[in-house]
């Protein structure tokens, strides 16, 4: 297990960004106050689900037009290391159940390489993005303002990346968000009327069944029993009760993946009672999507116990 040294520097605008491996570079500017103050959300009276709203990301950094490293703001010496974002507009006098965001985003940059991509990196490149999101993950959980933090990765166009940078996001927000409030509902009621936690059972019987994709004695992968995209997959940990929102004992990590192609050149477009009802329609039957998925070749390199990295802290000097 080698240290993995991190730094804090901060932008002129506030924002924060910590180097994991070695300051290679200096930003001058102050800590500002955490949020834009026309970002907020606004609580959809019809689902009782809050909304985001985020006028400054339509002025986020894009380099779909822009493909060279030179012009991407992510690549060492581009314009996010240091850049001054944009003022967001004023939103317009709202009518409503309105709150402010309290929520917060991460960028993880996962390597210098521009054409890289997450299954694309080294054994020590991914070692080095997981020790950081378990650094990021541990502090944002710790935070008791948060109530639910989601490491995720939007890669291409496809599914809306504006930056074709290999990078990943971590979401910590100040309220459970719907399908996860969902899936902690259904962990309690089947507590109370199976007595055992729904996750071991689901990791079991995703374990028996013709829908397992791969396992080892840490994770079961598989496609979901009621996939709602066609090649869905879920890796889900074998052990019970790991970063779970609080008062919720029964809850296991799990990486899901959601690929958007229903064949390998066509992708799935939402039909309008997904998007309307939420009544989703699978063109693939989950076993059949795993028959499929086994047959690949995914090849890997090995991790070995001695490519793991744990991160340091840098001292904090004592307070007289
Ligand atoms: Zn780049
Ligand atoms: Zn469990």
């Amino acid at each position: 297990m080698h240290d993995l040294p991190r730094h804090e520097l901060h932008h002129a605008d506030g924002r924060r960004l910590l180097v994991y491996g070695g300051p290679s570079g200096f930003l001058d500017g102050e800590p500002a106050p955490d949020e834009a103050p026309t970002t907020h959300e606004r609580l959809d009276v019809f689902t009782r689900a809050w909304v985001g709203i985020a006028p400054a990301r339509n002025a986020r950094p894009l380099d779909s037009v822009a493909e060279t490293a030179e012009q991407c703001p992510f690549c060492p010496g581009g314009s996010e290391v240091p850049f001054p974002y944009p003022t967001p507009p004023q939103p317009p006098p709202l009518v409503g159940p309105t709150e402010s965001a309290r929520g917060k985003c991460e960028v993880v940059l996962y390597t210098h390489r521009h054409e890289a991509s997450f299954g694309a990196l080294s054994a020590i490149e991914l070692c080095r993005v997981v020790a950081v999101w378990i650094d990021r993950a541990r502090e944002l959980w710790s935070d008791t303002a948060r109530s639910y933090v989601c490491v995720f990765e939007n890669p291409g166009s496809e599914v809306g990346a504006t930056i074709a940078h290999p990078h990943g996001q971590i979401h910590a927000l100040d309220r459970v968000p719907p399908i996860a409030a969902a899936k902690a509902a259904a962990h309690r009621r089947h507590r109370d009327q199976v007595g055992r936690c729904l996750s071991c059972d689901a990791t079991l019987s995703d374990a028996r069944s013709d829908r397992i994709v791969s396992e080892n004695e840490s994770f079961v992968v598989a496609v979901p029993f009621a996939a709602r995209w066609p090649f869905e997959v879920a890796i889900r940990a074998r052990r019970h009760g790991l970063k779970a929102p609080a008062d919720e004992p029964d809850w296991h990590l799990a990486f899901e993946l959601y690929p958007l192609h229903r064949a390998s050149r066509t992708a799935k477009i939402r039909a309008s009672v997904e998007t309307g009802l939420g009544l989703f329609l699978n063109d693939v039957a989950p076993e059949e999507a795993a028959r499929r998925l086994t047959r690949l070749t995914v090849p890997a390199e090995p991790i070995e116990l001695d490519t793991l990295f744990v991160v340091a802290r840098p001292e904090v000097a004592a307070t007289p």
